[in-house]
């Protein structure tokens, strides 16, 4: 789903990938725990001069420990969602921590909760076990790694902390929505966390630029960000939930055959006003989609003579009649894609393009208004 960034490892048959902006991120916090060692090695009763590794090493060394942290703060989310029952694609460790990308786009509030939970959890319990247990063993060992240790431990007990706050769409915020949403609707449990997400946003945002701690405003950005995204997500999926594709997908399928020419397309998409079509081979079977989008892609000599199988997307999304309108709209999207060939027992039934899908938004709001 994210762009820019790539697999290193596969846990548990979950790949594990990082985000480009990780990679920006890794060297200044390496440079900030650097720059503050000698606090730091105050904070752990570690006397300075005792430590052998230069503070930017030092540094470096807790940051990356600092992200496999997070990976397995991520990866307990996933096992726990596993655990219940819910398919993970993969974790992306970004600037900001982790996003685990989970196959369902909503699940029952308990679930939620329990899955939303595993992550803080694992992070006291890895905090507390690295400063009660990992630690005393270090003290007669070597200055630099009780430091480590301690500094280790101390932050995934803020890391816990932190994301057990109610600032939606954080874990904590989460936990509240589905203590919310066990009350109430979804979609009100989703407005009612987003805005004290929100509120979080605004808070950390100005507390942020009050003393110049510029990652408090990047997270209060972050949150902000995601808590309307959230929210917006949730709208449609509201507004979506009394359609299915055959509600509002067209029935009447213009389908093209592989071997017209480009000119013949172009013809076709002016007089039908439509901008993407189904193509079939002689047997009437589907075999791909074109768009005006391909009429760009590739130089054209001679549209004439070229035919559209030259050009085409052979990748087609298809969706079927009785799928959720929801559904079908999060594989448009994931595709990036404008419309979806409706099938049915192998045959073509309807398209479904974007503008369709918007209808269900209007629709909904009307009979909103017929009701009131
Ligand atoms: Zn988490």
């Amino acid at each position: 789903m994210f762009k820019n960034s790539l697999t290193i490892i596969k846990v548990s048959g979950i790949p594990i990938r990082l985000h480009i902006s990780f990679l920006l991120i890794l060297p200044f916090f390496a440079f900030a725990i650097g720059n503050n060692i000698t606090e730091i090695a105050h904070m752990a009763q570690v006397p300075p001069d005792s430590l052998a590794l230069n503070p930017y090493w030092l540094g470096l060394i807790i940051a990356i420990f600092l992200f496999i942290s997070v990976a397995m703060h991520e990866l307990s989310h996933s096992l726990a969602a596993r655990s219940r029952g819910i398919g993970i694609k993969d974790i992306t460790l970004m600037l900001l921590g982790g996003v685990a990308q989970l196959e369902e786009d909503s699940m029952p509030p308990r679930d939620e909760a329990i899955m939303a939970i595993a992550g803080p959890l694992f992070s006291l319990i890895l905090g507390l076990s690295l400063l009660f247990i990992l630690r005393p063993l270090t003290f007669d060992i070597n200055p630099d790694l009780s430091l480590i240790v301690y500094y280790l431990g101390y932050i995934n007990i803020f890391l816990a902390l932190f994301n057990l706050l109610p600032a939606f769409p954080s874990d904590g915020g989460r936990i509240l929505r589905s203590l919310i949403a066990s009350k109430t609707s979804h979609l009100r449990a989703t407005q009612i966390a987003t805005f004290i997400g929100k509120t979080f946003a605004f808070f950390f945002g100005f507390v942020g630029l009050l003393y110049g701690q510029i990652l408090l405003v990047l997270i209060a950005f972050f949150i902000y960000i995601s808590a309307n995204q959230e929210y917006k997500i949730n709208q449609l999926r509201d507004a979506f939930s009394d359609f299915t594709v055959a509600d509002l997908m067209s029935e009447e399928v213009i389908a093209v055959k592989q071997d017209i020419t480009i000119q013949e397309l172009l013809e076709l998409m002016i007089k039908e006003k439509h901008t993407g079509y189904p193509v079939i081979n002689e047997e009437g079977e589907l075999i791909g989609c074109v768009t005006m989008e391909d009429t760009d892609k590739i130089e054209i000599k001679d549209k004439e003579r070229q035919s559209i199988k030259e050009i085409m997307t052979c990748e087609v999304i298809t969706a079927k009649p009785d799928e959720p309108l929801f559904d079908a709209f999060i594989k448009m999207s994931k595709a990036d894609i404008g419309r979806l060939v409706v099938m049915e027992q192998g045959e073509m039934v309807g398209i479904l393009t974007r503008s369709d899908i918007m209808k269900a938004y209007k629709l909904k709001s009307i009979q909103q208004k017929s009701m009131n």
